[in-house]
């Protein structure tokens, strides 16, 4: 991996350009507006720097797996941030798309502005009491497994609806969707159905809350399989390989 340089820069620009692009193209072959899908730039791969170079080529949207990662490059953007003219600045938000340990909460809510990964009723509970003691409500997505794999992370269709049905009990908690992922073996086809799937139990579950929630946001998609993902719905796609690709 190069390190942070001019070259790096020019390289970020043109993946963020072309991945931008492409994610157009999926929306426009699925019919819907562009601006109906936000990038998430998933930022495991790389240090800081070079996080900052995506920024600056107009990423405003970073998701990290680690809350270790995360503040750490949240405190080298703000130092980054001081040290730059304020023209230059970009302004970018932190998501978190992976594993929160319950040990990691306080430290991680103010960083972020929407928690991805929210993938146990006993996470729920203590994400919306951190919340509430930040009097603040904490926007989370439910981390939704629609595949068999052993591997994969987030709550069954059973968990989901435990988790929804008490609802009134997790008043720190801001609901706003549901995130997914395809199974590690899922073609384009297999991979559409899964996030079919997932649309389906979200639009099942909307109609069954009203008006009380708005499961708007659906984060699905990765590098490999962010067309099916648009094509089915997805509102946030979370994105690695490609927008770091050539480092
Ligand atoms: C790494 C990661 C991504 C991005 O995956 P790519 O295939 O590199 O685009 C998306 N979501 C999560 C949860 C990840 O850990």
């Amino acid at each position: 991996m190069h390190t942070p340089s001019e070259f790096t820069a020019g390289l970020l620009r043109d993946n963020w350009l072309r991945v931008t692009a492409q994610v157009a193209q999926s929306c426009q072959a699925a019919g819907r507006e562009p601006q109906s899908v936000r990038i998430v730039a998933a930022s495991k791969y790389v240090e800081a720097e070079l996080a900052w170079q995506l920024a600056e080529a107009g990423c405003q949207l970073f998701g990290e797996n680690r809350p270790q990662a995360l503040w750490d490059k949240v405190g080298y953007f703000a130092e980054r941030s001081r040290l730059s003219s304020g023209d230059k600045r970009p302004a970018v938000e932190w998501h978190l798309i992976g594993h929160l340990q319950r040990n990691k909460i306080q430290r991680s809510l103010p960083m972020l502005t929407l928690l991805h990964s929210l993938d146990s009723y006993r996470l729920a509970q203590a994400v919306s009491q951190a919340a509430l003691a930040m009097e603040r409500r904490m926007p989370v997505l439910l981390e939704l497994n629609v595949t068999a794999d052993a591997t994969k992370t987030g709550m069954s269709p059973a968990q989901v609806e435990e988790l929804l049905a008490n609802i009134d009990g997790l008043p720190g908690l801001e609901v706003r969707g549901l995130m997914a992922m395809s199974s590690l073996e899922a073609d384009a086809l297999r991979a559409r159905q899964e996030f079919e799937q997932v649309r389906a139990w979200r639009d099942q579950w909307q109609s069954a809350l009203g008006t009380k929630i708005q499961l708007d946001e659906l984060s699905m998609g990765m590098s490999g399989d962010f067309d099916a993902a648009i094509a089915a719905g997805s509102t946030l796609v979370r994105i690695g390989s490609s927008l770091w690709q050539g480092l």
